[in-house]
């Protein structure tokens, strides 16, 4: 097969696909076709991750991107003289690792002094006034005298709750990319962070990479948006799985996974804050802001920086942006406030710990007392039990509460939280309301100690109880597999958009059909049987023709979803989306799945008792 006739994103023209077999002459201009085409991929690739991160005009869906890396990857595996690796296809490969490489900053990455107070940022910007002057940056005896001031300016930047990270570009090309560690030595998670479309893996300017980028090394926070960050918790409550407590966990989880592909299944962002080692041309840049809109041209996502020229625009710059916080696709937590000049930053220097040319404040976790009314007891779709707390709604973080995490009952106890009391709730990471303990003063003399059932709330089924190694509950399970609760949970969860994502079939309709009708609809198969009831669908209250006949067609639409989404969609403790992805790989169809030895099936990251206690053979337990 001739090599122009390659299915090309832009296919050559149709006389090129009849021509008769190449000359040389010939496959030498076929062979440049595929060199532009490769060039072309790659440049519209990268514009299109720049696009959606960096300037948030995205031009490509995900499908059309997914379509083109493999187009490319499909090209470079054929020509391998055009190998490059800064191509979008880099970010694919790397096999999972054992350990992580510990590396020396090249300048370490200090932390930054904390404050919750508008008087420390007070006295924190007079400090900085009186060492420049001390320093003779104040020139008081001069002519100047009058704007000896001027000169200082302050560059606030949000702070990102995620993970701080150093990227090493060398002449324009990323390579290398470490975690903070200590700060002075760092793990190396370059195959993670390859795996970041936020992050380039070549900085260019138009297309090109300009020259004299001999060293940069881009300091910023790597970070789970807000929205997905919901997302892995379902997944990970779906699996059985401890969610994670706020988005930065989350993030930290994912960039030490040992297996790149996590990083990839988790969209993480990455928005840049300062600099490390810089050498060449962008040494030239005098100011924190400056270097920003010069990396954001580069195609490094930032976030503008906001300035100020003394202590009351910067307080006024942090009040305003905490309102502004709570709209942002991400979890911001404060505000970093720096020196701008670079040069009066190397002035004020550092102590051991932290630079004095910057601080951060911190606004306050928002937390509110109010009256705990009565405890829920939830039945999961896996019979986890979950003690919900029903509250007298309150206003935090922007939004009205009255439902609240519990945890477990272990954490009851523990805090002593009985039903009456009133509770201080705070949302975790801004996001996630919970309990944090009763106000014991003023707890009301018919306060309720809170039982945890004995039987299952909804079957009167038996539980099962584990502790932790203090001998704390610390999960309580119905473990009737026959039981109603679990089993609607596990429909609507069937059903969901990300699972089998039947159009017309919902809580409520499940609800309707389930406590309204005589049709059956105690489990996944009696979905696909609903077409045998149309006549008493239809009789159905708000069950119109149009909603029954749209309710048919989802369901035979859902037929399609191919095998992964089953398996996910069977709401089976420990497979989750990414394991059914996975196993869906190895296994394409369900008689190969059946086949499959149970070792192989073993997910390695159950632990040795865990896997026993399910029932794996001891013998595999330490593979
Ligand atoms: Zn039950």
């Amino acid at each position: 097969m001739p090599r122009y006739d390659t299915d090309l994103d832009h296919p050559v023209t149709s006389d090129a696909r009849t021509v008769p077999p190449p000359s040389s002459r010939n496959q030498s201009a076929s062979t440049d076709r595929v060199r532009e085409q490769i060039e072309s991929l790659r440049r519209e690739l990268d514009r299109a991750n720049r696009a959606y991160y960096a300037d948030a005009k995205p031009f490509l869906t995900d499908r059309e991107y997914d379509e083109k890396l493999q187009r490319l990857a499909a090209l470079e595996a054929e020509h391998p003289e055009f190998d490059d690796p800064a191509s979008p296809t880099q970010r694919v490969g790397g096999e999972p690792v054992k350990k992580f490489k510990a590396v020396r900053h090249s300048v370490p990455m200090l932390s930054i002094d904390n404050t919750y107070d508008d008087d420390e940022v007070r006295a924190w910007v007079q400090r900085v006034r009186r060492a420049l002057g001390q320093t003779g940056q104040g020139k008081s005896d001069s002519l100047f005298d009058a704007e000896a001031g001027s000169g200082l300016g302050f560059a606030c930047d949000p702070k990102i709750d995620g993970v701080a990270i150093s990227l090493r570009y060398e002449n324009g090309i990323l390579t290398q990319a470490l975690t903070r560690g200590n700060g002075v030595e760092g793990d190396d998670i370059t195959n993670n962070i390859k795996r970041i479309r936020a992050i380039p893996l070549r900085l260019t300017d138009n297309g090109e990479t300009p020259k004299h980028l001999e060293v940069v090394e881009i300091r910023g926070e790597a970070y789970i948006p807000t929205e997905e960050f919901l997302r892995i918790n379902e997944e990970r409550e779906a699996a059985d799985e401890e969610p994670f407590m706020n988005p930065r966990n989350a993030c930290a989880g994912t960039l030490k996974s040992l297996d790149p592909k996590w990083v990839e299944e988790r969209k993480l962002g990455f928005v840049a804050h300062g600099r490390g080692e810089v050498r060449g041309s962008l040494a030239e840049v005098s100011t924190h802001s400056e270097f920003m809109q010069r990396i954001r041209a580069l195609g490094v996502p930032i976030s503008t920086p906001r300035l100020a020229s003394d202590e009351d625009a910067i307080l006024k710059i942090i009040k305003a942006f905490h309102t502004e916080a709570a709209s942002l696709p991400f979890a911001v937590d404060g505000m970093v406030v720096r020196v701008d000049d670079f040069a009066m930053q190397e002035t004020l220097g550092a102590t051991s710990r932290s630079p004095r040319w910057c601080i951060a404040f911190k606004y306050p976790a928002e937390r509110q007392q109010t009256k705990l009314i009565r405890v829920e007891h939830q039945v999961g779709k896996t019979g986890k039990i979950t003690p919900r707390a029903i509250m007298e709604p309150v206003l935090i973080a922007g939004t009205i509460v009255q439902h609240a995490s519990l945890h477990n009952y272990g954490q009851i106890r523990k805090r002593d939280i009985r039903t009456g009391d009133t509770v201080i709730v705070e949302k975790a990471g801004e996001i996630i309301p919970q309990v944090l303990e009763p106000v014991l003063e003023l707890r009301p003399k018919n306060a309720k100690k809170i039982v945890a059932p004995e039987t299952c709330p909804v079957c009167s089924g038996p539980v099962e109880i584990e502790h932790d190694s203090e001998d704390a509950e610390t999960t309580r399970r119905c473990i009737n597999p026959e039981c109603p609760a679990q089993m609607r949970e596990k429909l609507i969860w069937f059903v969901g958009r990300r699972q089998m994502d039947i159009d017309g079939l919902g809580e409520q309709t499940i609800d309707l059909i389930r406590e309204q009708s005589d049709i059956p609809l105690n489990h996944f198969a009696d979905i696909f049987h609903l077409h045998k009831h149309r006549d008493a669908l239809l009789q159905l209250e708000r069950m119109g023709e149009k909603k029954v006949e749209n309710l048919l067609h989802g369901i035979e639409d859902a037929k399609g979803r191919g095998m992964a989404r089953v398996l996910a969609g069977l709401g089976m403790r420990h497979v989750g989306e990414t394991t059914a992805k996975m196993l869906a790989r190895l296994y394409p169809s369900i008689d190969a799945l059946l086949e499959a030895e149970e070792p192989a099936l073993r997910p390695k990251t159950l632990s040795k008792d865990e896997a026993v206690r399910l029932g794996f053979p001891a013998e595999v337990k330490d593979r």
